[in-house]
């Protein structure tokens, strides 16, 4: 027997729809590519949107089509998004600061029709466009006054774009499950692989990470995503802020520590995300001006480990909760977020910062498991350490046009590639991405535990592990350190140093420094280049 309820399907616009209809007003701020700060709200982003989809489908964009985005976090690129999604088209992010050839292979792929970009990517793209044929036209989220000289091919301001439509227009009846958007893997091996989301995935997302054990958003927030669009599915932000009836404020294409510091305090945000790099360009610009934040309450940090040293700062000496994230692209992307449950509520100080080197708590949506490498479930029991892998309404099935082949385990579980250890409260910890887990004499050291310790020494500004061939144990850790600025400390005070912090067998064979360490388009420590850089080192054995 079926129930008698009505089929409303969950379709991104009607996210939109309830923010401009009970949040009209609220505000949306952004920092504009052009320079000054912008203001608009749900309604008029709404009323946009309606325009975008109206030309889109004037122009004979399909159902199922692509159109991308080359673009900081801005009210134009939300009502790229919305529009498109509202005809049935796809919105495909694509992020700029990948390497030139992987965007051409990119947008080639996804067979992307239009680009929408900002002005700071228009010479990147007349380089580009004689290799992307498929690219019939670009449309530049500015005004006339702004608009460079361009030799694009049918170039276009977006607000001239937008001002030929009335907006009159309605979204499309659409499947739940139709395509609505896709963001590629930054492919750190191999070539890029595009994850597609659905209507339905992206809704059921937003929802499921609002809850108060979540992310948990409500309309008195008011959200600064420094994450950009173009990673992982803007975290969501795009769809959980609206949804909640959230002020968002934008930051565009100013990531720097001064420029964040600057939005959140003068625009009075309340939340804030974003990937451990872009905090620490906050909290040094903090540091050097003595400034503090007296809005901001809470803060999630994700999409690479949260060093501990960084969680402290932010929680003991700001007062700002800190909830440490982890997702992926394939996962729309939240997969945990470490808040407290009754088990862990009374924590405080530094047993609070201890709770938070984990992972987090899954959200309904997210069913989880860790194998070992003979499949066989293992216990969550905070040791025994396993392949991290996840199924639910807002994960990945497949790769954009079959890539990659089949990506699921019979039991319809998705590999995350990740290792990493549950405990009985149900909080996951991630030890590393199973590629860069170093095996040792039938061990597994974690190379995200060594780097944690190791940056908590002041005299280390950014700390990575790789393991080095040995010949009698297979690998062994080496560190590599970025020495601080006004402090350098040699070998034998970071060894010393980690002594008796961790595992005889798991202290580093050799340090070495370095003045960089290279970093992926996502802002992750770039595992593959450095073992690369190290191919030849040898350890003493
Ligand atoms: P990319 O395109 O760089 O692969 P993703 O955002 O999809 O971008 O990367 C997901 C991966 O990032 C995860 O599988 C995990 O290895 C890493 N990651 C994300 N959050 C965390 C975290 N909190 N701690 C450790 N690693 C994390």
């Amino acid at each position: 027997m079926l129930g008698l309820m009505q089929d409303w399907p969950l379709l991104c616009h009607r996210i939109l729809d309830h923010a401009a209809r009970h949040h009209g007003a609220r505000e949306v701020v952004t920092r504009s590519v052009e320079g000054p700060v912008h203001r608009t709200n749900y309604g008029e982003i709404r009323a946009r949107a309606l325009k975008v989809a109206q030309l889109l489908e004037r122009y004979g964009i399909r159902e199922g089509q692509r159109v991308a985005t080359l673009a900081w976090t801005t009210w134009r690129h939300m009502e790229v998004w919305y529009g498109a999604a509202g005809i049935g088209a796809v919105y495909h992010t694509v992020n700029p600061r990948l390497f030139p050839d992987q965007i051409t292979y990119i947008v080639n792929h996804a067979e992307d029709r239009l680009v929408f970009a900002d002005v700071t990517f228009v010479a990147l793209l007349e380089q580009l466009q004689d290799k992307l044929p498929c690219v019939e036209g670009f449309i530049i989220l500015t005004d006339r006054a702004h608009m460079p000289q361009t030799s694009l091919r049918n170039a276009q301001a977006y607000e001239d774009w937008l001002a030929q439509a009335d907006g009159d227009f309605e979204w499309a009846a659409l499947d739940e499950r139709a395509a609505a958007g896709m963001c590629y893997t930054s492919g750190t091996t191999g070539n890029p692989k595009g994850v597609v989301y659905t209507h339905r995935s992206n809704v059921l997302h937003a929802m499921a990470v609002n809850v108060p054990d979540m992310v948990g958003l409500s309309s008195r927030d008011r959200v600064l995503p420094a994450v950009p669009m173009f990673h992982a599915n803007g975290w969501s932000i795009p769809f959980s802020a609206p949804l909640a009836g959230a002020a968002l404020v934008l930051p565009g294409m100013k990531m720097d520590g001064e420029s964040i510091y600057d939005l959140l305090e003068n625009e009075r945000v309340t939340f804030t995300d974003g990937v451990p790099t872009v905090w620490q360009m906050l909290l040094a610009h903090m540091g050097q001006s003595g400034k503090r934040l007296s809005h901001l309450k809470r803060i999630a940090i994700g999409g690479a480990a949260l060093p501990p040293a960084m969680a402290r700062t932010f929680q003991i000496d700001y007062g700002i909760d800190v909830m440490q994230a982890w997702g992926m692209t394939e996962m729309s992307p939240i997969g945990a977020l470490c808040t407290a449950k009754p088990e862990t509520a009374a924590l405080d100080g530094e047993e609070r910062v201890a709770l938070q080197e984990k992972a987090g708590i899954a959200p309904f949506t997210v069913e989880m498991k860790i194998t070992g490498d003979d499949g066989q479930e293992m216990p969550w029991d905070g040791t025994s350490r396993g392949n991290l892998k996840v199924r639910g309404p807002a994960v990945s099935s497949a790769y954009f046009k079959g890539a990659g082949g089949d990506i699921l385990d019979p039991d319809g579980f998705f590999d995350t590639g990740d290792v990493a250890t549950i405990d009985a409260n149900g909080y996951m910890q991630i030890s590393d991405r199973s590629k860069d887990i170093i095996k040792s004499g039938g061990e597994w050291i974690s190379s995200i535990d060594i780097e944690n310790l190791a940056m908590a020494h002041p005299g280390i500004r950014e700390a990575a592990v790789i393991g080095i061939a040995h010949p009698k144990w297979d690998e062994r850790p080496l560190l590599i350190v970025v020495p601080a600025e006004d402090r350098a400390p040699g070998k034998t005070e970071i060894l010393e140093f980690l002594a008796g912090r961790i595992a005889k067998w798991w202290m580093p064979d050799d340090v070495v420094f370095v003045e960089e360490i290279p970093h992926t388009a996502t802002g992750k420590i770039h595992k593959t280049v450095l073992r690369q850089q190290f191919a030849g080192y040898s350890l003493a054995p």
